[in-house]
């Protein structure tokens, strides 16, 4: 991988639910040590951990509803002030995801003394191929691993046991369908706006279509986007 030592990438996880995300992030921080931080995952630590944000959070995660922009942009303003160096290369794995967000933080990376290049990638798939995917998600229960399993694709080594921690694998809380169909009936509007807002703002945008393809081809795609930066 071409190191780049002139301030941090950082790359914009954007597609919607059971698009491989998750996945292609777990892949990346496993095998290339990239920082990866799921917004998603970070929401179930603080719900499972029962903080004061957690409190907060777990009824628009049960109804699958979007946290307020402000709050769940200070989180991650936070995290990165935090977790990452002034060259390390990031995936922010469901950040932004309203035309608000992407605002608030583009101008917080402005503001920010180290220079940061910001692209996003922009996973495609058909509805019924999300149904059917996150109909068979498995995801580790260990709120510091959330590690992601398909019943039809990458299943763990022993049943139901996660190969990284070795805890028991579950169904998301918000995988069920009368959940999953709420979050796509949402998706299509929050994508138009956020979509039109990077184009004025004249953001980079890979076009990422997954449908029919391997986790392991995904991973080798965005490892191209990646060595082309
Ligand atoms: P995910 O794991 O990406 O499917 O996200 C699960 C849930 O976390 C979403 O349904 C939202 O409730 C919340 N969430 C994650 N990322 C965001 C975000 N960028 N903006 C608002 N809510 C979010």
């Amino acid at each position: 991988m071409n190191q780049v030592q002139h301030g941090r990438v950082i790359f914009s996880f954007f597609g919607p639910p059971g698009s491989g995300k998750g996945t292609v992030a777990q892949q990346c921080r496993e095998e290339l040590d990239i920082k990866v931080l799921s917004t998603g995952d970070l929401c179930r630590k603080h719900v499972a951990m029962g903080t004061r944000f957690g409190k907060m959070l777990d009824q628009y995660l049960r109804a699958g509803q979007l946290i307020p922009d402000e709050l769940i942009t200070e989180m991650v303003q936070d995290w990165l002030l935090q977790e990452t160096t002034a060259t390390s290369t990031i995936i922010l794995d469901g950040f932004p995801r309203t035309a608000k967000q992407a605002e608030m933080f583009l101008s917080f990376l402005k503001k920010h003394p180290e220079p940061s290049s910001f692209a996003v990638v922009f996973f495609s798939i058909s509805d019924e191929e999300i149904v059917r995917r996150l109909s068979n998600r498995l995801v580790c229960s260990n709120k510091d691993c959330q590690a992601v399993y398909s019943l039809s694709g990458k299943r763990s080594v022993r049943e139901n046991q996660c190969d990284i921690c070795g805890s028991p694998l579950v169904r998301r809380a918000d995988d069920r369908e009368d959940v999953i169909r709420e979050r796509l009936k949402l998706y299509p509007n929050y994508r138009e706006n956020l979509l039109a807002y990077y184009k004025q703002a004249a953001v980079v945008i890979k076009d990422f279509p997954v449908a029919d393809l391997t986790a392991k081809q995904v991973f080798g795609r965005f490892v191209s986007i990646i060595n082309s930066k």
